[in-house]
């Protein structure tokens, strides 16, 4: 065996293709793609409406088992998987991955571009800024932390009736009402549509906000592992007049508007989510929007091109779209809605009997997690129905949830994961056999992708199929995309492909179906995601969580799909039980709301929602020489 170079490495010594080229292959024509440079660019979504009679091509998802810190290859194999596709067995396939926050790209994780063979290239420009998707939600989400503050402030410096006239709501000079702001006069017991209708007594009771401090949940952010920045004290200066508010820093890809940018349908759908997020409760207990504030049309003009998706390609030059990259453990850890649409199109079928292209996407972390909400929450905002989910299992993941122990980034593996120890490997498997089982309760057919590395041996990789099997999967590879690129994932395409075909002259799988019903209450979701997917007895409602659950049920929020932040290293709440746990119920600290994104979340632990950086960061491995080239991301 040779060697393996480093992801950089190999990147660098391969010339991409002008990403026009890509554009062009892909079946995008040249006026639905705006190049940034030579090797990325945006897509316009009016490519939508011209390919909107066209059936989808097959949809794919990758997820994965419990991991180790050190990641089993999810993204890796999609990378592979469509390389195999593309550029080995002839069919036009898209990988759909989520853009990297640089926060753990300069931090312990690296960057997320795949690795060994299946990259996405050029990996540093996919890594950093890309083409500002990510600054764009930040410079909204900060445009809108100020407004909140600002609308305080002057609310408490001035109470005559004049400022709020001065504030009533306008577009383009002419004073009128949006939707939301129609349902708050509404609530307000104010039945006039048209503001110029207001009475004073009126215009201050509607315009007015009387925003809770204690009740405000949106905060700045940064796209960097700041940890210092998790608690600050803003007003200091002496102009702001003592209004001092204790608040904090998340990271920006934990944000709601990286939510919205992932599930959004179109400009129009991402304006009324972006409106339609409550930021804090007024005195009275009224939940307070960005539109109240006035802010949604700013927000929506600083994210108007973040909205196109991005299109780049891998190192054997088949295209991939990269956009949006939300967190996958308080949020929902998939990419956009609208690539994976506008990319089903491009493999869609023009007329009967055409071979399907594919699009394969990828959830965070393990199925309980990414996978469930991909299906909870992004699908069923999308519409759109997977043919297949593609499970990652690895040797070492599946050793440790057989008692192997344990891993550590950085440190050097033991010896059970070095050397041959097939028991240990069927012990852990019953975690691969519950993720199985999981991914079919969607009633979508699973395919074990057994993701090989060197120290493997072709006794440990067959106990994991002869698990794989036996739990359910409909087909169980090996695959070596990692060292051989495409060529190494040819028998995992050709299984994916098989798959897939199951679904051929169907319009949609007709035995998926949603884990629970939207209409059910907050609590009777929780319940159904910790006993289905987590293998839990149960829950427990902290009495801040119940408090929350009714005040959000009363503010009419209680039939949003729920989102549960919890470690990604155990199926359970607690990192430390592996394999399959057993009689845990899992603890409900907090429940909030990210209504414009469109989901509840609930805290099982203390999620942090801005990383820190280790003693030694990965930016103390980067440098750029002479040509600008950069060197040591990873
Ligand atoms: P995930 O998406 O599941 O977090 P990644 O695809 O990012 O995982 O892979 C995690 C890390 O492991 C990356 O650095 C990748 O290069 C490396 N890796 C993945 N598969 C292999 C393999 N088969 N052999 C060696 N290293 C691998």
């Amino acid at each position: 065996r040779t060697p393996v170079p480093s992801d950089d490495a190999i990147s660098r010594a391969q010339i991409p293709k002008n990403v026009k080229t890509v554009a062009k292959e892909a079946g995008l024509t040249e006026h639905e793609f705006e190049p940034y440079g030579a090797y990325k660019g945006k897509v316009s979504l009016t490519t939508l409406d011209r390919l909107k009679d066209r059936k989808d091509g097959k949809y794919v998802l990758v997820a994965g088992i419990t991991p180790t810190p050190l990641g089993e290859g999810k993204s890796t194999t999609t990378v592979g998987l469509v390389q195999a596709m593309c550029a080995h067995l002839g069919k036009l396939a898209f990988a759909n991955v989520r853009q990297p926050s640089m926060g753990p790209t300069f931090g312990i994780k690296g960057g997320a571009a795949g690795g060994g063979y299946a990259q996405v290239i050029p990996m540093d420009e996919f890594n950093m800024h890309l083409t500002g998707d990510i600054h764009a939600i930040s410079a909204a989400t900060n445009l809108l932390a100020a407004a909140i503050d600002t609308r305080m402030f002057h609310e408490s410096s001035q109470k005559d009736a004049a400022l709020y006239k001065r504030l009533v709501p306008s577009v383009k000079g002419k004073r009128q009402f949006i939707p939301s702001q129609l349902q708050r006069l509404e609530k307000l017991g104010i039945n006039k549509t048209n503001p110029n209708d207001l009475t004073d007594e009126e215009i201050s009771k509607f315009v007015r906000l009387d925003i809770d401090p204690e009740t405000i949940t949106w905060k700045r952010v940064v796209d960097c592992n700041d940890r210092l920045l998790r608690g600050i004290t803003v007003g200091e200066g002496p102009s702001e007049k003592g209004r001092t508010r204790e608040t904090g820093f998340d990271i920006s890809v934990a944000s709601e508007c990286m939510a919205i940018l992932a599930l959004s349908n179109s400009l129009a759908d991402m304006r009324r989510r972006l409106g339609n997020m409550v930021v804090a409760s007024s005195r009275e207990g009224l939940p307070v929007t960005c539109d109240d504030i006035g802010a949604g049309g700013a927000l929506t003009a600083l994210m108007k091109d973040a909205i196109k998706p991005n299109l780049m390609q891998t190192l054997e030059g088949t295209p991939v779209f990269v956009h949006a990259g939300p967190f996958a453990n308080i949020s929902i850890g998939a990419s956009s809605v609208l690539a994976d649409k506008i990319a089903l199109k491009l493999a869609g079928t023009k007329t009967k009997g055409d071979e399907p292209g594919y699009v394969v996407t990828e959830a965070g972390f393990d199925f309980t997690m990414g996978g469930e909400r991909f299906f909870n929450i992004k699908c069923r905002d999308s519409g759109l129905v997977p043919d297949a989910v593609v499970i990652v299992a690895t040797v070492r993941a599946l050793k440790l949830h057989g008692g192997g122990p344990e891993v550590k980034p950085g440190a050097q593996l033991a010896p059970e994961y070095q050397n041959e120890n097939v028991d240990l490997v069927t012990a852990g498997a019953k975690n691969l056999g519950k993720q199985i089982e999981n991914a079919r309760s969607f009633g979508v057919p699973v395919v074990v992708a057994i993701n090989q590395f060197a120290t493997d041996t072709p006794a440990e990789i067959e106990a994991i199929r002869t698990a794989a099997l036996k739990a359910g999967a409909a087909e169980a590879i090996v695959s070596n995309h990692w060292e051989k690129g495409g060529e190494g994932a040819i028998d995992l395409a050709k299984g994916v492909v098989k798959v897939c075909s199951q679904t051929d002259n169907v319009e949609k799988n007709p035995n998926f179906k949603f884990l629970y019903d939207i209409d059910t209450s907050a609590e009777e979701k929780l319940n159904t995601i910790a006993k289905e997917m987590y293998g839990a007895k149960g829950i427990e409602l902290s009495p801040l969580a119940r408090k929350k659950i009714d005040t959000y049920t009363a503010q009419g929020f209680g039939n949003l799909p729920i989102c549960i932040a919890k470690t990604q290293y155990s199926l359970s709440h607690d990192p430390a039980l592996k394999g399959v746990p057993k009689d845990f119920v899992v603890p409900i600290r907090d429940v909030r709301a990210s209504v414009g994104a469109g989901y509840l979340y609930a805290l099982a632990a203390d999620i942090m929602t801005i990383p820190g950086l280790p003693t030694r960061p990965g930016y103390m491995n980067v440098e750029v020489d002479s040509k600008g080239q950069i060197e040591g991301l990873f």
